[in-house]
């Protein structure tokens, strides 16, 4: 391998993000290749068995198994890396398999976990279910309301957990806050940036202790691979999560990681586009007048608005709406739709529209959805890279149809 500008940190993290992009993390073989190279292989030959023991003794650089680092995955995570501020990341398998092993990394039984409930339906799993079965409490607490995390804190409190915005009611969490308490208090801060996306939000500069993603939403943009990524430092990385990784293996394919590299590549023109249209189309329910609310943070009506923007450059890709008739009325505004989607992916270039309730949180007991604010007539929609004036008719057509509006 020869070596690239693009593994030069000292040079790569005084680039811009866009350049960061397109080039950081990127290793060039002797063939010169300008697009990444995919390193389909589980392990590695050495010249003699001198090298192998180097290697494994860690006297030499290069790689010994797949399952502990490969070139194409090692690029992805060099990147992500860069981009996040962050000074070490490992990539994983899908988002969850990255979370997971975020939360088990800085657990063990005894421990005590304080959570925002409004979250992914399977990180609540995660905090609320998989956790107590191996001896670490959680608490679930109202993420928008500082008094309740602090309440929550005990003398074993080890780890805080949060999504900001969060999926699906765009519950805003005080980062600057929520972290202060935790470091206060001996924790670390674990957050979940897949709705925020590396572009618009990052935790790490607020004090959080780890960051997890989903790649396969905005990363990968195009719908077509799952992924995940852990960043956080080397301190946490060596001492937490690598002894973790390294024995559990949810290693993301060199092929998904490749995937990504090229996902990255436009993940700044692709997440401020569709931040574009998500302004306009969220402008435009609003306007329809028929909607009970209509949710995005770069709406002057978003309570916590001023929080949002403190907290993100912009107001992210994805939009709530609550319809005053219930899931009747929802399902109809969906079997209506042309252009988008009914699907329940989010990040995706093409727009997708979902319920909730009978979807990613049907799984959450009623009592629990509705305490969260996930009502029979609530939809949530990723915005896509389409024209937002064709989003916005096709918008507009399913409400008449529904009887939103009118
Ligand atoms: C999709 C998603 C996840 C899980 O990611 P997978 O890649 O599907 O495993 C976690 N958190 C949030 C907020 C998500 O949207």
């Amino acid at each position: 391998m020869k070596r690239h500008t693009g593994q030069d940190k000292d040079k790569t993290s005084r680039w811009r993000l866009e350049t960061q992009l397109v080039r950081g993390g990127t290793w060039r073989s002797e063939l010169g290749e300008t697009s990444e190279a995919m390193f389909m292989t589980s392990g590695y030959a050495y010249d003699c068995a001198e090298d192998a023991a180097a290697r494994f003794a860690g006297d030499q650089e290069g790689y010994t198994y797949s399952r502990l680092r490969n070139p194409t995955a090692a690029m992805f995570e060099d990147r992500m890396a860069l981009i996040e501020g962050a000074e070490v990341a490992r990539s994983t398998a899908t988002g969850m398999a990255a979370i997971t092993h975020a939360m088990l990394s800085v657990v063990k039984a005894g421990d005590h976990v304080v959570s925002s409930r409004a979250l992914f339906g399977s990180c609540r799993w995660v905090v609320e279910t998989l956790l107590p079965r191996f001896g670490v409490e959680s608490t679930l607490v109202d993420g928008t309301d500082n008094e309740a995390w602090k309440a929550a804190v005990r003398p074993n409190t080890t780890a805080f957990f949060l999504e900001t915005p969060a999926n699906p009611t765009l519950d805003v969490v005080d980062l600057q806050f929520v972290c202060d308490l935790a470091h206060e208090n001996g924790a670390l801060v674990v957050v979940d940036n897949v709705f925020a996306t590396p572009v618009l939000q990052k935790p790490l500069q607020f004090g959080a202790d780890i960051v997890a993603y989903s790649a396969t939403k905005h990363i990968d943009g195009q719908g077509r691979v799952l992924g995940g990524c852990i960043l956080t430092s080397e301190k946490i990385l060596e001492e937490h999560v690598l002894p973790l990784i390294r024995n559990t293996g949810p290693n993301i394919s060199p092929f998904n990681a490749w995937v990504m590299l090229k996902g990255l590549e436009t993940l700044d023109m692709r997440v401020n586009k569709m931040c574009d249209n998500a302004e306009k189309v969220a402008r435009a329910l609003e306007d329809m007048n028929g909607f009970d609310w209509v949710r995005h943070p770069s709406l002057a009506s978003f309570a916590q608005r001023d929080l949002a923007l403190k907290q993100m450059s912009r107001g992210g890709t994805i939009l709530a709406v609550q319809l005053p008739g219930g899931r009747e009325q929802a399902f109809k505004f969906l079997n209506s739709l042309e252009i988008v989607d009914i699907s329940n992916n989010i990040g995706d270039a093409k727009s997708l529209m979902t319920h909730p309730a009978s979807t990613t949180h049907a799984s959450v007991a009623e009592e629990a959805r509705l305490e969260l604010g996930i009502t029979e007539g609530m939809l949530r929609l990723s915005v896509g890279l389409e024209h937002p004036d064709d989003l916005i008719e096709d918008l507009q057509q399913a409400a008449d149809k529904a009887g939103v509006t009118g």
